[in-house]
């Protein structure tokens, strides 16, 4: 007999804990899902088990999650820490794996708050070893504290550089130079963005002060970088690339790249919720209603999964769709839950309201989206941007193609990484638009089982 849960939470980071608080008060049963072990995300990663000159040197923001995980974990919610959700039925059964025990739920509703992953970097030796994320360089400094032994060069664009930046000077981290890839056009386009973005004035002054302290501390900051390529043959050895006209090389054994966030669609996308292709953010978002209802019944979505706004916003949004849960279930009037809903929305507007500037300045170029022909773009099965281009000129129209074409997006990571350069590529060589040509059909299991575990679901 399969167990009946009113709401399960897949996620436990900004978005999930808001909802699964809001959710409690309006009276709901909820478990909340996550893969981590402690809560939090990855904003909060570890700030429970974090000590105090760590989270010192990670910021006030990161501080200020102990107090949201400590009213969460007091709220009377069932969370299942280390819980790695691998299949959502359009029947909301909700299959996971724990300590090597597979189990299944069955959800009267069910929230994703599955956050966002990286878009991958693709460049010339990003497939060595030496040459990381940002986001994994920070995973480490959260969970474990690690920060690297040697200097550090970090390359690409976005606030996560900047901030894992000024993070690592407060480790006493040494940077060997920031080879910054956003664009002089893209700001000068960002420009007509500002007065909107005004009302996220505290926001943008974090960042600004992300950018002073970057340069107060002299590290060598090249801008509108281009053509970055990663020398060495066993590992990373160099980064070289081209910056006002000039050819440069900096040594290197630890490069950290990045360039922004996207939404995690992986969870949606296997549920078969409709998605859209958002030009902004460069990226399949899913379809969802002013409550965070997807096309699937009974499937609610919140957070950067539901595409990218933030930390803050997140949590909003978070607590807007608990609302909107609690209403369906009939706990709460319609005009109930709009009055509940209408303060958390203003809110929230004053955090979007920065995505258009942020998303602008911050573009991932398009060499970095869809490289030249020698770069790898498929880690797993070593598929290059050529083997791509090559199967458009021989019919491949989709990205399911190139499966059989090459087994492109058929690894362990299940196109995480190669997916969106794969739609990009073949849009591009068929002079298509990305929400034409589509993206991976993704199937179950969305995290690795064996047939042991699997046997012990109950
Ligand atoms: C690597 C990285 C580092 C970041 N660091 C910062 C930062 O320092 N500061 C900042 O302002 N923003 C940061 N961001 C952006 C930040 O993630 C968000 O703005 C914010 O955390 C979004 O909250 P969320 O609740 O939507 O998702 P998240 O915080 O990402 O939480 C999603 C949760 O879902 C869980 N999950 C996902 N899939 C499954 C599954 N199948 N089964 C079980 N659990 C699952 C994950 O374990 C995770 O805990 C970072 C993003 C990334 C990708």
């Amino acid at each position: 007999m399969i167990e009946t849960i009113e709401v399960v939470i897949i996620g436990a980071g900004p978005a999930g804990l808001a909802a699964a608080r809001e959710a409690r008060a309006l009276g709901l049963q909820v478990i909340v899902l996550d893969e981590q072990h402690t809560p939090g995300g990855q904003i909060y990663r570890g700030v429970r088990c974090s000590p105090a000159a760590r989270q010192a040197l990670l910021g006030t923001d990161y501080q200020a999650g102990a107090a949201l995980v400590s009213k969460f974990l007091a709220s009377g919610v069932d969370y299942v820490p280390g819980a790695s959700v691998w299949l959502i039925t359009a029947e909301r059964r909700v299959h996971y794996l724990v300590a090597g025990n597979a189990r299944v739920v069955q959800a009267q509703r069910v929230i994703f708050c599955c956050g966002a992953y990286e878009r991958p970097m693709p460049i010339p030796g990003w497939t060595l070893p030496g040459v990381m994320t940002a986001g994994a360089g920070q995973v480490l400094l959260k969970s474990a504290g690690q920060v690297p032994a040697s200097k550090v060069l970090l390359a690409g664009s976005g606030p996560l550089l900047y901030l894992l930046a000024w993070q690592y000077l407060q480790a006493g981290i040494k940077i060997t130079a920031l080879v910054d890839t956003s664009s002089r056009r893209d700001l000068r386009s960002g420009l007509r963005h500002l007065p909107a973005a005004l009302p996220g004035w505290r926001q943008l002054a974090k960042g600004i002060g992300y950018i002073r302290a970057i340069q107060r501390a002299g590290i060598p900051w090249y801008r509108s970088a281009t053509k970055l390529c990663v020398e060495g043959t066993t590992s990373a050895k160099a980064l070289t690339f081209e910056a006002k006209g000039r050819t440069h090389r900096i040594d290197s054994e630890l490069i950290l790249l990045h360039q922004g966030i996207v939404p995690n669609t992986q969870p949606t996308l296997a549920l078969g919720a409709k998605h859209r292709w958002d030009e902004s953010q460069l990226c399949w978002i899913a379809r969802q209603d002013t409550w965070g209802e997807l096309s699937v019944p009974g499937c609610f979505i919140a957070g950067d999964a539901a595409g990218i706004d933030g930390a803050q916003a997140a949590y909003l949004q978070g607590q807007v769709v608990a609302i909107g849960v609690a209403c369906s279930l009939q706990r709460l009037s319609v005009p109930d839950a709009e009055r509940r809903a209408a303060p958390l929305r203003n809110a929230l507007r004053r955090y979007r309201c920065l995505r258009p500037l942020l998303e602008t300045l911050y573009r991932p170029q398009d060499e970095f989206r869809r490289p030249a022909n020698a770069t790898v773009v498929c880690r797993c099965e070593e598929v290059t941007a050529g083997d791509i281009r090559g199967y458009a000129a021989l019919g491949c129209i989709g990205p399911n193609q190139t499966k059989a074409f090459g087994r492109c997006g058929m690894g362990p990571c299940q196109g995480r990484m190669c997916g969106l350069a794969v739609t990009e590529l073949l849009a591009d060589a068929h002079g298509m638009s990305p929400a034409d040509v589509g993206y991976y059909r993704i199937r179950p299991p969305l995290k690795p089982i064996t047939l042991a575990e699997l046997a012990t679901e109950h």
